[in-house]
């Protein structure tokens, strides 16, 4: 893509510590298992999807974070194809309690499904986005072994690849009231960037979460680039992952994601392909936002 869209306060990257590099290797296993045998590309009201969907509930027992809603992890959703058939998806949602009783939620998420196979080849979708759920699972067990203040609602949405459903079914029908959700922290592709670039946008369209993210580029292990978030066409991703839903919902969003690369919605987007160094180096910049939001009273 254009950097036309970019802002300028990209600072140099510090190099990635080893505890980067031992987090990126634990989140490549992750995605390795998202991505083997069976899962089948994820694409939504598949076996490879209730697979893959299977595999993220029993992590998230394993960590212990708790389901949002009492009937457990599974919300489940339908939604009609561009074809006019109705079809089904299932959310997943847990919960981290905050230490602040009286906080908004703050909603973490990463879509879990991929293109499925087509034509005989496998999309396995390992950056889009067995990245963002591996992600997302780590910050369950962070937020597990140490509250925030916010409670966050840790949202893993299926059928993103279908126009983003189970975001726009999820801000449809939330599990805590609409109002009482603050913030989207979405992760759409992160495990990839041969500039070792990730990207940080909703700050251009919501200008009080700038002064918030600007100094987690300062040392960063990897390069924080702000922007792809104003303008509209290609180079605005303001609607194309699951934060355009809260956005368009009036929710604030920031949403952390790496450019397009050569095997973006390609079969060949695959685990081996993923620098565990720089994954890592994207995990510590997103726990930093997150501890750097956290501190914030209001998003808007
Ligand atoms: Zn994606």
């Amino acid at each position: 893509m254009a950097l036309a869209a970019v802002r300028p306060e990209a600072r140099q990257a510090a190099t990635a510590t080893a505890g980067d590099v031992a987090t990126g290797k634990a989140l490549l296993a992750s995605i390795t298992a998202l991505t083997g045998p069976g899962m089948d590309g994820r694409a939504a009201g598949t076996a490879g999807n209730a697979k893959a969907r299977a595999w993220i509930e029993s992590r998230l027992r394993a960590i212990g974070v708790p389901p949002a809603v009492p009937s457990g992890f599974a919300v489940p959703f339908q939604y009609d194809t561009k074809a006019g058939a109705t079809q089904a998806g299932v959310n997943l949602v847990a919960r981290c309690n905050g230490r602040r009783a009286d906080a908004p939620a703050i909603v973490v998420s990463a879509h879990y499904d991929h293109l499925g196979v087509r034509d005989g080849q496998t999309y396995h979708g390992a950056d889009d986005n067995a990245s963002g759920v591996a992600l997302l699972l780590h910050i369950a067990e962070r937020c597990q072994a140490t509250p925030f203040a916010h409670p966050l609602l840790l949202a893993f949405f299926d059928a993103e690849e279908q126009g983003l459903r189970g975001a726009r079914a999820f801000v449809a029908t939330p599990p805590v009231p609409a109002a009482g959700i603050a913030l989207d922290v979405n992760f759409d592709m992160v495990s990839r960037s041969d500039r070792r670039e990730i990207f940080v946008a909703g700050p251009g369209r919501w200008p009080r979460l700038g002064p918030l993210l600007t100094p987690i580029a300062k040392d960063a292990p990897v390069t924080v680039r702000f922007g792809h978030d104003t303008g509209g066409g290609q180079d605005d991703w303001t609607t194309q992952s699951d934060h355009g839903a809260f956005h368009a919902a009036g929710i604030p969003f920031v949403y952390f994601g790496v450019e397009d690369h050569a095997d973006y919605h390609k079969p060949t987007d695959t685990a081996d392909k993923i620098a565990p160094e720089f994954l890592g180096g994207v995990a510590t910049v997103v726990l930093r936002a997150l501890s750097a939001l956290d501190g914030a009273a209001a998003f808007k």
